[in-house]
């Protein structure tokens, strides 16, 4: 068959779009699609399904029509692939009169591979009847979970594509969606209308993401800490409330850092402004709320941090899936505290309905159970999404890394828990702690609680630990908040006499420490050296994360003399493979993961000229071994 990729495909996978393999499934895919079958595939964010069509559509005669749900990713999908070189064109309710009737032009002179629309489009009267006119190769639906009422993003206008199947009869339809649930995939599939479809489930596993949890004890401090490791790259951040949002935003501004806040009270402009300055690395941090998701199509996130328990896994994994989605090692840190898990429980108590009650606080479970897990994170994430990850250690995470130690703190459990009996019952955890430390106030004067003979022993720690602790031991059932008055003042429960008398033991995590090393300053690089682990971590093991940042910087000026976002010229994944290749030719540089005919002529020789900069102004580096 002159159409079966085989033929051509890694050709062409590398001429056009400059990838040298493909992603798992994505073959498969491409050539059921170029059989005429239609295809279901649930794959993860950053998993490669625009690949998928864009590539028969190059292929196959005809115009493949690509439905997706929102304007802001249908442009940004329209501009992307013409940056490749694709012939793709938008008809949507934005579509000037003019430029309406040049896609339809470009369609029926055979000069268009992909029309993005959207569904509203192809519901609108007479469209059906152009479409029909014309050779469509096949459609293609993105995001297919809004047709289900069962998914979280069910749009009514989705609907109607179950019309496509009846109308286009020899047409194959390709949908792709990465949500996940049994029940979901059914409805899709039987709602679409797909004739035993060739069906693909891909793995949940991201494998360049990096999952730790800190015990969070000083998120302003954890932050900024984290921050320098981050070498100016762009993250999100994200927390609870919409007041945190805005006072992590300015606590960051202060110290420095290009950041801004986004959250559903800021008016939509103040928002687009927003989201449009992260696209462009005109900003380096946002710190939303989760507000800040749909429509995120940002490649180069390179971390998501949480500076509050999430409510749910699923919203946790959906979160930090944000990150690394141009396939280069990123970075997800939870940061975990025992007062954020008090804090929802509070909220879980407030909702009237009991079902939902007890759903939340289901989840809420979960969520603590892997910010406490004893085993891989990605092993446990996977799980919770129903497969099993194979690799004993995944090498991407801290349990792997060996950094989390489960401690036997029953010792400091009983000094906690004697602190709250000899004082009564009657005090805050603010005031027990201060006992613990042998703080020096007023109230402890006056209570004469200097006298007690737990004062002061718990010296040896911090106060955040101890405040840490407490919150552990009200959340694992060792004590409780009283329930007699609206202070929060703990008493001992049945499992924390146990703990006391000796016949219970009480375990603690001991998270990794935040790590706060640096890279070494540009000037002091040794010859040869590769930057310390943190900044290997970023480059990909690439070798070279200086000319990381040169290649970077370039795109930066290039982007903004095109207007537009910076990943659109190279992903991040393309600028760690070129600085560890360092191309000195066009035809070296092709060689680089991501470097395709078109954009080699565009952008090629700007990179090369930087490349070739940066290694005269640092003789000697190419010997070394
Ligand atoms: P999805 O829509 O599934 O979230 P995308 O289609 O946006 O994912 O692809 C994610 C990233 O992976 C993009 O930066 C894309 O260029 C890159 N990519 C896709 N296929 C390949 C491949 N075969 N090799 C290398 N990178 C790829
Ligand atoms: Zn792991």
């Amino acid at each position: 068959m002159a159409n079966e990729p085989d033929n051509l495909g890694v050709h062409l996978l590398k001429s056009v779009f400059g990838f040298s393999a493909f992603r798992p499934y994505q073959e498969d895919i491409i050539k059921a699609i170029c059989r005429g079958e239609d295809v279901f595939a649930v794959m993860p964010t950053g998993g490669g399904k625009s690949l998928c069509y864009q590539f028969p559509a190059v292929v196959l005669e005809g115009v493949c029509v690509v439905i997706s749900p929102l304007l802001s990713l249908m442009k940004d999908q329209v501009d992307s692939a013409r940056e490749t070189g694709l012939r793709a064109a938008t008809i949507n309710s934005t579509t000037s009169a003019s430029e309406y009737g040049n896609a339809l032009g470009a369609m029926q002179r055979k000069e268009l591979d992909l029309l993005y629309i959207s569904p509203e489009r192809f519901n609108s009267p007479g469209f059906v009847e152009k479409l029909l006119n014309n050779t469509i190769s096949f459609f293609a639906i993105d995001e297919a979970h809004c047709i289900s009422e069962w998914g979280h993003q069910f749009r009514p206008d989705y609907l109607q594509l179950g019309r496509i199947a009846e109308l286009f009869p020899g047409t194959p339809i390709a949908a792709f969606t990465a949500t996940a649930t049994d029940r979901v995939a059914a409805d899709i599939k039987s709602r679409l209308g797909l004739r035993h479809p060739f069906e693909i489930r891909a793995s949940f596993d991201r494998p360049n993401l990096d999952y730790t949890v800190l015990r969070k004890d000083d998120l302003n401090r954890q932050l900024l800490d984290f921050l320098k490791t981050a070498d100016g790259q762009p993250g999100i951040i994200y927390r609870g409330t919409r007041k945190k949002v805005e006072e992590t935003a300015l606590m960051l501004k202060k110290h420095g850092i290009s950041a801004l806040p986004y959250h559903a009270g800021m008016t939509t402009e103040e928002r687009n402004a927003v989201q449009e300055s992260f696209t462009y690395d005109r900003v380096q941090v946002v710190v939303a709320t989760i507000a800040f998701g749909m429509g995120i199509d940002k490649p180069n996130v390179r971390f998501v941090i949480h500076g509050d328990l999430p409510k749910n896994i699923e919203g946790y994994y959906q979160e930090t899936g944000r990150a690394g989605r141009d396939g280069a090692p990123a970075r997800c840190l939870l940061l975990f505290g025992y007062q954020d898990v008090l804090l929802q429980n509070s909220f879980i108590e407030k909702y009237e309905d009991p079902q939902t009650r007890e759903v939340t606080r289901a989840q809420l479970k979960q969520m603590i159970r892997y910010a406490e897990s004893d085993e891989c994170r990605r092993k446990a994430i996977l799980r919770y999404f129903g497969e099993e990850y194979p690799n004993e250690n995944c090498g991407h995470c801290d349990y792997c890394r060996g950094a989390i130690k489960h401690v036997d703190a029953t010792v400091d459990a009983q000094k906690a828990l004697s602190a709250m009996q000899r004082t009564g019952n009657r005090f805050g955890i603010g005031h027990l702690v201060d006992v613990l430390v042998g703080a020096k106030t007023e109230r402890i004067r006056k209570f004469a609680h200097d006298a007690l003979p737990t004062y002061g022993v718990g010296k040896d720690k911090p106060k955040k630990y101890w405040h840490f602790l407490f919150n552990a031991l009200i959340c694992k059932g060792a004590a409780r908040m009283r329930p007699d008055t609206d202070y929060p003042i703990p008493q001992t429960a049945e499992l924390g006499f146990g703990i006391l008398r000796g016949s219970e033991t009480f375990e603690l995590i001991d998270f990794a420490p935040t790590e706060t090393k640096k890279r070494p300053a540009k000037k002091t690089r040794s010859r040869g050296a590769r930057g310390t682990a943190a900044a290997r971590r970023y480059a990909a093991d690439s070798g070279d994360s200086d000319l990381f940042d040169v290649l970077r910087r370039r795109r930066t000026e290039i982007a903004a003399a095109y207007h537009i976002p910076p990943y659109r010229i190279f992903s991040d994944s393309t600028l760690l493979d070129m600085a560890e290749r360092k191309p000195m030719t066009l035809d070296e540089l092709l060689q680089v993961s991501g470097v395709g005919e078109y954009k080699m002529e565009r952008y090629g020789q700007d990179f090369l000229d930087a490349i070739a900069e940066y290694i005269a102004e640092s003789p000697g580096e190419e010997e070394l071994p």
